[in-house]
């Protein structure tokens, strides 16, 4: 047997987020470059040593990046974009984190939730999702104008680094046409394909330069052949790859994240020495890519979840493997299914996690023994005591009464077919709210959260270290809602908001009062350059013990005669922004969650809140790599809305907000979740975005977000009569809302009250108008 062990990147942030630290250090002018320098060749030396030591044939190296990895590619293909025009004395690192982060770095701001970051002056590149992950890459800008050339000496030194250590190494890249397919067209009407044929011979010079320093292996990654794509990039794959392996080094073709599908006997047959394939994501591609793939190339099987932290049940993956290596004439490299830059650093910080799910979990530095003993056992030497090991903790798991709860399985059981519908349809609910609430037309409200200051953030840190009594803390949430309350009516706001101040975090707060959750302590993971998050990890069946968030909206509701809305998040967003559990269907613990939400609803609705927002900002995020999968997906997550909002009365108003994002595609479907109201990121797109919820003719109410509360700046008021009377040419005037675009934890009381008054202001004017 020749099994050959590897990964296809490694977390860079460091077991106690070193990377943060530094770079926010070295940002705040605290830390030099040079410093920062060796804090990330400390990392890195660490990291190969971690997969050294595990027994791994080779270490990766390419993978380090001080803000994103896609962002070091533009350095390293020399495609900077021109509009930053930098001064020439501007070293690379420097010029580095303006792309990253705008040119006036103190006037940077960020919105918690959403993920979005801005800059004032020259603006930063454009952050997006990296596939369906919640990593955000940094677009490269692409247009007729674009150049490229080697500027690699990063990525060299770093090979050169390892090899310093006395490493086997395997370069890291992301291949031309994923770089490209990432990158964004700033020119109406190009074509960024066409710029492949420049791009080719830079790449082709970066594999000589890496063959030249003696590396063996290249892999590069090529996720997009998991997508959907144009013929014209399918066969755009040929022609390049033919022309890279002329260099002559050995490469590892690396897919990730989805079935290839159609485009699985292309990737078999491109001219390279290897592929990697996900065998978690597409397992049932992994007999096809066996027989397809010639026998002289290397398969790289993907065997091990580089996406969740759940320990790999190892019998199970032997099972898969070992016919497999048979037809492979024992041949076979064995690697996590992706980077494991989506999990966090080790279990080993993880000293107060309750000790039974600890031995479920196995986070980056675990999996890499996971590959290991996966090798031994293989290639004929298993370490019995390993795999023992392994064997008792997935019995375990798949055992456990804290896993599976019956009730909730009953209750599953029990839901009839109407428990996702309103009573009533959307025009006759609009008649009993409209009777009911007595609203102005154009009706203000805010999307939930109000400014988190230091003292409410203090208070929160110290109620949760045990240092502040609980009474004391309780006190002091009322008395920021009383405040909240009182500056909402001042204002002349019509539906106020409790202002979330008990709320570190819009899944997190609701997490820690569901069963079937569990928090790390340092589970953190990157989202972008030096933010992480703490996803938390749902291990079991999910239901409600107790009520959440009644006393803290009641409480807001005895304080005003106007309408207090309540605050949820929805379960899609719970379910995405979480670890979930894998012996499961997603769907599955979206229904649960959507069961303990529903509960929610219906105390809130009892305890006589008339108004219930369901957030679910991440309702687009979830959908499949692939369109063949939408419709299924789209089915479940709307009905899960549905059936946590479904519980109320005709009379109690369902409201829900999603931030910024592309919806013309998925609209019948946002119309299907049948919120009475619903408020959208759209100040951004100058009202673009809300085109197409006119042309569809979205039935029922929506408040497009007025202004942008990503940005410090104070929006006037004919800005914002004018982003209205856009408004009212599209939807009909008596279903809009006037808010913000998003919440308003991240920004500071005096601007707030300052935009808001403005806004109240332009919606008064509206209404004189109509
Ligand atoms: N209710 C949340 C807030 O106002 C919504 C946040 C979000 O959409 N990301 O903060
Ligand atoms: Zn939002």
């Amino acid at each position: 047997m020749r099994i050959h062990t590897h990964i296809l990147g490694f977390p860079r942030i460091g077991a106690a987020r070193e990377l943060k630290l530094a770079l926010e250090s070295h940002w705040r002018g605290e830390l030099s470059e040079t410093a920062l320098e060796a804090t990330g060749r400390q990392l890195r030396a660490r990291h190969w040593a971690l997969q050294r030591d595990a027994g791994l044939d080779y270490v990766t190296v390419g993978d380090f990046a001080f803000y994103d990895q896609v962002a070091n590619h533009i350095q390293l293909l020399g495609c900077e974009p021109p509009r930053f025009s930098f001064a020439p004395e501007q070293s690379p690192l420097s010029r580095y984190f303006t792309m990253a982060r705008g040119a006036e770095t103190g006037t940077h701001t960020e919105h918690a939730d959403c993920g979005h970051a801005h800059a004032a002056g020259t603006a930063a590149l454009e952050m997006t999702k990296w596939f369906d992950t919640n990593y955000h890459y940094l677009v490269p800008e692409l247009s007729p104008q674009t150049r490229f050339s080697l500027a690699c000496e990063r990525l060299l030194a770093e090979v050169a680094e390892a090899q310093a250590l006395g490493h086997q190494v395997k370069a890291a890249l992301i291949g031309p046409l994923t770089f490209l397919w990432l990158g964004k067209e700033k020119t109406h009407g190009f074509d960024r394909l066409s710029l492949l044929e420049q791009l080719l011979p830079v790449y082709g010079a970066l594999l000589d330069r890496l063959k030249q320093q003696g590396v063996a292996w290249v892999q590069v990654d090529e996720p997009i052949l998991g997508l959907d794509l144009p013929t014209a990039w399918r066969s755009a794959f040929e022609s390049a790859y033919w022309q890279l392996n002329q260099v002559g080094v050995n490469i590892l073709l690396a897919t990730y994240f989805s079935p290839l599908e159609e485009n699985l006997s292309l990737a078999c047959r491109l001219p390279m020495a290897g592929l990697h394939v996900d065998g978690i994501r597409a397992p049932h591609e992994l007999v096809s890519v066996t027989d397809w793939l010639p026998a002289h190339k290397v398969l790289s099987i993907g065997i091990v979840d580089g996406r969740n932290i759940w320990r790999t049940d190892l019998d199970a993956a032997l099972a898969v493997l070992q016919p497999l290596a048979a037809k492979r004439n024992g041949q076979l490299w064995l690697a996590p299914s992706c980077s494991l830059l989506h999990v966090p650093f080790s279990l080993e910080a993880e000293t107060k996690l309750d000790g039974e799910i600890r031995t479920w979990l196995a986070f980056a530095t675990e999996k890499l023994a996971e590959i290991a003993i996966l090798k031994g056992a293989l290639a004929g030497h298993p370490d019995d005591s390993a795999l023992a090991a392994s064997r008792q903790a997935i019995a375990g798991r798949r055992a456990s009464a804290r896993v599976h709860r019956p009730q909730v399985a009953q209750r599953l059981q029990a839901l009839t077919p109407t428990v996702d519908r309103r009573d009533s349809s959307f025009p006759l609910r609009q008649a009993v709210q409209r009777a009911r609430f007595q609203l102005p037309d154009f009706p203000t409200t805010t999307i939930g959260s109000f400014p988190q200051t230091t003292a409410i953030r203090a208070a929160r840190a110290s109620y949760k270290r045990g240092e502040l009594a609980i009474a004391d803390y309780e006190q002091q949430m009322r008395a920021e809602i009383a405040h909240a309350v009182g500056r909402q009516e001042a204002l002349g706001l019509d539906v106020l908001v409790h202002g979330e101040a008990e709320r570190n975090d819009m899944v997190e707060y609701f997490g820690e009062q569901l069963d079937g959750f569990i928090f790390t302590r340092h589970g953190w993971v990157q989202s972008y350059g030096s933010r992480c998050v703490k996803p938390p990890v749902i291990y079991g069946d999910v239901q409600r013990p107790a009520a959440m968030t009644v006393a803290w909206t009641v409480h807001a509701q005895s304080l005003t005669h106007k309408p207090v809305k309540g605050m949820l998040t929805g379960p899609v967003t719970i379910l995405q922004w979480s670890f979930v559990r894998d012996d499961q269907p997603r769907a599955t613990t979206a229904l649960q969650i959507a069961l303990a939400i529903r509960d929610e609803v219906a105390d809130l609705e009892t305890a006589g809140i008339g108004i219930i927002q369901i957030d679910e900002p991440a309702i687009r995020e979830g959908l499949p790599l692939r369109r063949g999968q939408w419709d299924t997906y789209l089915a479940w997550a709307t009905r899960a809305f549905r059936i946590a909002a479904s519980v109320v009365s005709d009379a109690t108003q369902i409201h829900t907000h999603m931030c910024y994002a592309e919806f013309n595609d998925i609209l019948p479907q946002i119309a299907a979740m049948d919120a009475d109201v619903i408020t959208i990121e759209t100040s951004r797109s100058d009202m673009e975005l809300l085109t197409g919820f006119g042309q569809f003719q979205y039935p029922n109410e929506i408040g497009p977000g007025v202004y942008d509360i990503h940005s410090p700046r104070i929006p006037s008021t004919p800005d914002m009569v004018a982003l209205l009377q856009k408004a009212s040419a599209v939807i009909p005037p008596a279903h809009l809302w006037v808010n913000p675009d998003c919440g308003l934890k991240t920004r500071g009381w005096v601007e707030t009250e300052a935009a808001l008054k403005n806004m109240v202001a332009a919606a008064r004017q509206m209404r004189a108008a109509a």
